[in-house]
């Protein structure tokens, strides 16, 4: 820049009084405000801070060099005065310049950083209840509004609770219809202190050893269901599982005749599914209940016409169940010329197929989201 002034020496610019000096730097300030306002950008900013303010080159240190040290000595306190508020000036413009950058920078970042509304959300995925543990919620309601209270026991049972007590001796054909998982003894291992007689332990084939237990803790009223896992050693099909579902039901005391039962049975399938629906009692036979029955309803697909589910009967089979058998008292120490009552063993899953259709048991145990969402 050879036209710079600041280039060249005080003398040769015939600078002669403290006026002289006055315009000199108020054109050096022109120039500076002239590259201020062209130069916004954070980098030109270093750039121009280099430039003014820079010890080996910038324009300052060019007036201390050119101007303020050879100045005559009349004009060495103009010259000194005039230097310090110009670099007073460049200090404070470049200042309030780098305040203004980071403003924007920082504000820019907040735009970048502030959520769109406008985006469409995240849809999280919600659970649904299982419709097995639906069906289970439901029939409890129902009982729980009958004043029957929810019970639960252990599903490794003994023989003696799951089968002797409710009147299934050893030998009894019933046995075989339910066939067992009896867990094995390590070798060498003393029995399980449970195992009655030193008999092996077993997963319980039925909900229905929790009647004895509840029975020998409590006298009557009675009035209990018991909802949990089954087990029997089935292959798994469309209609078998290893592990399914019941609810037993049991109503123990001094007055309860047939009819009472009848109508409860009656009053649960109308309210588990829908009040148009019939039931009939067909005569049955468990070793627990005498006399047994088979609960069946109209056909909740035909409406009782005859499909392909009822197989053109109009009616389905729901569940078994009876009045308990005094033999079973005898086992409590229950008066049974006192007491009487009635007992059932709901499939829930079964209950379940009825209400949804859905007639592959297998869909209800492999958890694919596909199938349960649809129960949501
Ligand atoms: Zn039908």
């Amino acid at each position: 820049m050879t036209n710079d002034p600041t280039a060249k020496p005080l003398a040769e610019l015939g600078v002669a009084d403290a006026q002289g000096v006055a315009r000199l730097f108020a054109d050096v300030k022109n120039q500076f405000t002239s590259e201020l306002d062209v130069k916004q950008s954070a980098n030109d900013w270093e750039e121009l801070r280099g430039a003014w303010l820079g010890r080996k080159s910038g324009v300052l240190t060019r007036i201390t060099d050119n101007w303020l040290k050879p100045s005559p000595p009349e004009l060495k306190r103009a010259v000194g005065q005039a230097l310090n508020e110009l670099k007073a000036h460049v200090e404070a413009a470049l200042e309030t310049r780098r305040l203004a950058i980071e403003a924007a920078a920082d504000q820019a970042s907040l735009e970048r950083e502030r959520e769109d509304l406008s985006l469409p959300g995240v849809i999280r995925a919600l659970g649904t209840r299982h419709p097995l543990r639906q069906t289970f919620e439901e029939i409890e309601k129902i009982f729980l509004s009958l004043g029957y209270s929810v019970v639960a026991g252990p599903e490794m049972e003994t023989p003696y609770y799951n089968f002797e007590a409710l009147n299934i001796p050893e030998h009894h054909p019933a046995r075989d219809n339910m066939d067992t998982f009896y867990m094995s003894t390590p070798p060498g291992a003393a029995p399980f202190a449970e195992g009655a007689q030193g008999k092996p332990l077993l997963l319980r084939t039925h909900t229905s050893p929790m009647q004895v237990r509840t029975m020998e803790k409590q006298q009557p009223p009675v009035r209990i269901i018991v909802p949990g896992k089954v087990y029997r050693r089935d292959n798994p099909d469309a209609t078998h599982g290893f592990i399914f579902h019941q609810i037993e039901g049991l109503a123990v005391d001094t007055d309860i005749t047939f009819c009472d039962f009848a109508g409860t049975v009656e009053y649960f399938v109308r309210e588990f599914l829908g009040p148009k629906v019939k039931t009939r009692l067909r005569p049955s036979y468990f070793p627990f209940t005498e006399p047994s029955v088979e609960v069946d309803a109209t056909c909740v697909f035909c409406g009782g016409k005859g499909c392909n589910v009822c197989k053109q009967s109009g009616w389905i089979e729901l569940f078994g169940a009876g009045m308990v058998d005094p033999a079973v008292y005898g086992f409590v120490n229950y008066d049974p010329k006192r007491l009487s009552g009635f007992a059932f063993g709901l499939g829930v899953e079964r209950l379940t197929q009825l209400k949804y259709n859905v007639n592959d048991l297998q869909l209800y145990y492999q958890n694919d989201v596909r199938f349960l969402r649809q129960f949501a």
